[in-house]
C-alpha cells in the first residue's frame, strides 16, 4: 500500500492553543482518514469483495428510493437500532490510556451526531437545514461480552507498539493489538496511537469480521483528557463510523465525484479547516459544497450534519437484506440476565391507494392478462381486489397487457385506462404512471396495448390498476360507470441494474480488471455516439489518456487500486468505480 506522508503542524504551540497534551502530541494539520486506501488494499486482496460491495450498494439504492417515495417516514425521529460498542484501548504511554470518562464522551458524541441532537446544529447554513438527516442509530457501551459475562464495554490493554498504521495490526493479539469481538453483534472501536498523520480509518460493510470496525487516534478520541484541538469534539469517530455504516466521502473520492447519495451536492474535492460559506465548486449552485457534513475533512468544530440521503443509506444496512441487520438482535447491549430493548426492523410502509369504484350495472371487465396475471371473470360488482395476483416485470423492459369488456345487456362504448405506481408513493398521478390509455370501443374482442417499464422504476412490489369506464375522462380514483381491478406488479432490476448501477447508467466489466475494461452502454443510449472517458485515482487526479477502442479501455498500465471512471456520450455522464488488479 502506498505510504501516506503528511506535513504535521507544529504551530499549535506557537498559536498558543496548546495544552500539556498538545505539546506531547502533534496533531495533523489536515484531517486525513485512510479508509479508502484500506478499501483499495482489501479489494485487491479479495476478488469477491467488489461484488459484495456492489450488492450492498444496490440494496441501499432500492431502500433509498422507497424512503424517498414515502416522505412521512423520513421525518421520523425514532431509533431503529441500538449498537453495542466495545472500545479496545491500546496504550504504550500513560497518555494513551484514556479514561472511562473520555470513552463515554465519544459514545455521547456519536449519539448526538447520529440522531441530530448535537448542540452545534444551529451552525448549519440555512440553505442546508432542510437536508439535515437523522440516522436513527444510537450506541451503547457493551454490557455483555461475547462469553455472556458482564463488561464495561472497554478493554484496556498495554502494548509494546509505540504506534500503529493502517495495516490492522491493532486488531490482533498476535501483533500487539486486541482481537475484535464478533462483528455481527458489536461495533469494534480501537483507540490507539496512529502514525503517518492519520486520525483514523474504518472498514466498510461486507469485509472480513476479524478486521471489521473503526480505528481512532487516541488524541482525536472523544472530548477532554487526551483529545487535542482541532480534533477534540469526537467528530473523527463520527466520520469513521459513517464509513462503517457505508457512507462515502462527500466528494465521492474523485474530482466532482459521486458519493452515491442523492441530496449531497457534487463537490470538487475535500475541504479542510473551517471554510466560509458558500464554497462553490463543480457548478454546484449558489449554496456550494456541503463542507459542514461529517463526511468531509473539515475540523471537528466545523462539521455538524449528515444529510437525509446519508441517513437512508445507513438505515438500509438494518432493513430486510441489509448487511448489518444482525446487530438488531445483538444481546451485547443488555447486562447478563436481562433482555435488550428490541428495536424493530424498519420496513417501509405499504402505500395506501385511493378508492376506485365502478357501478358495474351494465359493463364490467371480463379479462385481464399481463405476464402471470391472467383472470377471466363476470361482473365483480364494480371493484375486484386482485392484489394477490402478481407478475414480475423488469425495469426497462417492454410489456404487453391484454383486456376485454363484458356487457350485461347491450354493448356500450367503453374506455380502458391502466396505471402503475412506478415510484411506489401511493399515487398514480406521477409522470409515466398512466401506462395505457385505450380508445373507446364497444367490441367484446380482447384488445392489447404495450408499455415500457421505466428504467428508473423503484424495484419491488407495486400496484397495477385497470380502470374501465363509459367515459374517456375517468381518473384513477373515484366512482364512475364501469369497473376497477387492482393487481400487483413486482419490478425487478434489469440485467444492467443487477450489476449495481441504475439501469440508465453505463456499467463496466470485468471488475476487478487486469488488462481491458469493457464499457457497456445502457439500452437507451445511442450506440453510434463516441464515448469520452476519463479515469481518476482516489485523490481525484486524472490518469493520463488510456487507449479506448470499441468501448474497451486498456487499463494494463494502471497500478493496483480503486479508480473512478467517468463516461460521457454527449447526453449523459455516468460514474463507475472499478478495481485494477
Ligand atoms: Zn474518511
Amino acid at each position: 500500500m502506498k505510504k501516506l506522508v503528511y506535513s504535521l503542524l507544529s504551530g499549535l504551540a506557537m498559536l498558543g492553543l496548546a495544552g500539556p497534551a498538545a505539546q506531547a502530541q502533534q496533531m495533523p494539520a489536515q484531517r486525513q482518514c485512510a479508509t479508502m486506501e484500506v478499501l483499495a488494499a482489501q479489494l485487491a486482496a479479495d476478488p469477491n469483495y467488489a461484488a459484495r460491495l456492489q450488492a450492498i450498494d444496490q440494496q441501499a439504492t432500492v431502500y433509498a428510493k422507497q424512503k424517498a417515495a414515502n416522505p412521512a417516514q423520513r421525518t421520523s425521529s425514532s431509533i431503529i437500532v441500538t449498537i453495542p460498542v466495545v472500545v479496545h484501548v491500546l496504550y504504550n504511554t500513560d497518555a494513551q490510556k484514556i479514561s472511562d470518562a473520555q470513552v463515554q464522551s465519544q459514545i455521547d458524541v456519536l449519539n448526538a451526531d447520529f440522531h441530530r441532537l448535537n448542540g452545534d446544529l444551529n451552525k448549519v447554513p440555512a440553505a442546508f437545514t432542510s437536508l439535515i438527516g437523522d440516522a436513527g442509530v444510537q450506541f451503547v457501551l457493551a454490557k455483555r461480552d461475547p462469553n455472556g459475562n458482564a463488561t464495561t464495554g472497554i478493554v484496556y490493554k498495554s502494548t509494546t507498539a509505540t504506534s500503529f498504521d493502517s495495516s490492522d495490526k491493532m486488531k490482533y493479539n498476535s501483533s500487539g493489538g486486541d482481537n475484535a469481538w464478533p462483528a455481527a453483534s458489536y461495533l469494534n472501536l480501537w483507540c490507539c496511537n496512529l502514525g503517518g498523520g492519520l486520525l483514523g480509518y474504518a472498514q466498510f460493510p461486507g469485509g472480513a469480521a476479524a478486521t471489521d470496525g473503526v480505528v481512532i487516534l487516541y488524541s482525536a478520541f472523544g472530548s477532554g483528557g487526551s483529545a487535542v484541538a482541532p480534533y477534540n469534539l469526537g467528530r473523527t469517530a463520527t466520520h469513521e463510523v459513517g464509513h462503517w455504516l457505508n457512507l462515502r466521502h462527500i466528494w465521492g473520492d474523485a474530482r466532482c465525484g459521486n458519493d452515491q447519495v442523492s441530496d449531497t451536492p457534487t463537490q470538487q474535492t475535500s475541504n479542510y479547516g473551517c471554510p466560509t460559506f458558500p464554497h462553490i465548486t463543480c457548478s454546484n449552485g449558489t449554496t456550494g459544497d456541503m463542507f459542514m457534513n461529517y463526511m468531509d475533512y473539515t475540523d471537528d468544530g466545523c462539521m455538524q450534519m449528515f444529510s437525509s440521503g446519508q441517513g437512508d443509506r445507513m438505515d438500509a444496512l438494518f432493513a430486510t437484506g441489509g448487511s448489518r441487520v444482525s446487530l438488531l438482535s445483538s444481546q451485547g447491549g443488555a447486562a447478563p440476565g436481562t433482555s435488550p430493548t428490541p428495536t424493530p426492523t424498519p420496513t417501509p410502509t405499504t402505500p395506501t391507494y385511493c378508492a376506485s369504484q365502478g357501478n358495474a350495472a351494465s359493463q364490467y371487465i371480463d379479462y385481464v392478462k399481463l405476464g402471470n396475471i391472467s383472470r377471466t371473470s363476470g361482473s365483480d360488482g364494480g371493484y375486484y381486489n386482485g392484489t394477490a395476483l402478481s407478475t414480475s416485470v423488469a425495469a426497462g423492459s417492454g410489456q404487453t397487457i391484454s383486456f376485454s369488456a363484458g356487457f350485461a345487456n347491450k354493448a356500450a362504448t367503453v374506455y380502458f385506462d391502466v396505471y402503475a405506481d412506478w415510484n411506489q408513493n401511493g399515487s398514480f398521478g406521477d409522470a409515466g404512471e398512466a401506462i395505457v390509455v385505450a380508445a373507446g370501443s364497444s367490441s367484446k374482442t380482447t384488445r392489447s396495448a404495450t408499455f415500457t417499464v421505466p428504467p428508473t422504476a423503484t424495484l419491488g412490489t407495486t400496484r397495477l390498476r385497470v380502470v374501465m369506464s363509459t367515459s374517456s375522462a375517468t381518473s384513477s380514483c373515484g366512482t364512475y360507470a364501469g369497473e376497477t381491478e387492482d393487481y400487483t406488479l413486482t419490478v425487478t432490476g434489469s440485467a444492467v441494474a443487477r450489476l449495481g448501477a441504475p439501469a440508465d447508467h453505463y456499467t463496466v466489466y470485468p471488475n476487478p480488471a487486469t488488462d481491458v475494461l469493457t464499457i457497456v452502454r445502457p439500452a437507451a443510449a445511442d450506440a453510434s455516439q463516441p464515448l469520452r472517458v476519463h479515469v481518476y485515482d482516489l485523490r481525484g487526479a486524472e490518469v493520463a489518456n488510456l487507449p479506448l477502442t470499441n468501448d474497451q479501455l486498456r487499463v494494463s498500465t494502471l497500478g493496483q487500486g480503486v479508480y473512478l471512471l467517468t463516461v460521457s456520450d454527449g447526453t449523459t455522464t455516468s460514474h463507475q468505480r472499478f478495481v485494477k488488479q
